[in-house]
């Protein structure tokens, strides 16, 4: 079971063709990075372009400088959120994969924000860490946690700490097509994210929405 994204699914959903063709404002770049991210065999792991788009606009809400994201892919996200910071703002992205980050990069310098992004190629609990013994502890505004579900609680807890007050984490993938609704003991990434989820409804630490926009997603902000 799941909610159409619009590149999964949603392209013959009249509905989702609906709301692309009335509120998407894609970056030319953005969408030339989509169209190759398209021929990539793991194209389902894409940020669906309608999620980014709101992202950014919450980015924008909290006059965001400073973001991360966990889990880059061909970097979709990673240049929706350069776009959408200011001139002298930065966007922490983690990821093990040169492979697929070099997909990402010539898109991040064509649209002319390569400077904005810091990208960090080691496990991102590594560079998470990284950043805080370097001192950046509540310093972040935006965190998008989108890599390895096993690791969906650590990296929680480490953006809980990085983000300042009034932060916010997106945490993706938190309906995972459907599987939340009955974990098989053996599927490790399943019970992760629904152990997370049960978390996160008593946490009051944060404020908690649970959207159904693509697979669902979670914004959970800093108190
Ligand atoms: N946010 C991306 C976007 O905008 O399209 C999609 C990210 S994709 C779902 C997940 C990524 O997490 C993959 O590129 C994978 O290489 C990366 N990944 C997996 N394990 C990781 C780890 N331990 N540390 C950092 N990145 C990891
Ligand atoms: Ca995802």
């Amino acid at each position: 079971m799941s909610i159409s994204k619009s590149h999964v699914g949603g392209k013959d959903n009249p509905l989702m063709q609906y709301v692309l063709n009335h509120s998407l404002r894609e970056h030319p770049v953005l969408k030339s990075l989509r169209l190759r991210t398209m021929q990539d065999s793991w194209n389902f792991m894409m940020v669906p372009c309608e999620q980014a788009q709101f992202m950014a606009n919450l980015a924008k809400l909290i006059q965001a400088k400073k973001a991360l994201e966990i889990g880059v892919y061909t970097g979709y996200n990673t240049l929706n959120m350069a776009l959408s910071l200011p001139e002298d703002g930065a966007v922490v992205a983690c990821d093990i994969s040169e492979e697929y980050t070099n997909i990402g990069k010539p898109f991040w310098k064509e649209a002319g924000v390569e400077h904005k992004i810091d990208l960090r190629i080691q496990p991102a609990l590594q560079t998470l860490d990284e950043l805080l013994s370097s001192g950046q502890a509540e310093t972040f505004d935006f965190v998008f946690i989108d890599a390895d579900k096993v690791n969906y609680d650590n990296y929680y807890e480490k953006s809980l700490l990085l983000l300042r007050k009034g932060g916010i984490v997106a945490i993706d993938n938190v309906l995972w097509n459907g599987r939340v609704l009955n974990p098989s003991p053996n599927d490790a990434d399943t019970v992760a994210i629904d152990k997370l989820n049960k978390k996160l409804h008593r946490d009051i630490r944060v404020t908690l929405s649970m959207l159904t926009v693509g697979d669902g997603l979670t914004l959970a902000v800093k108190l």
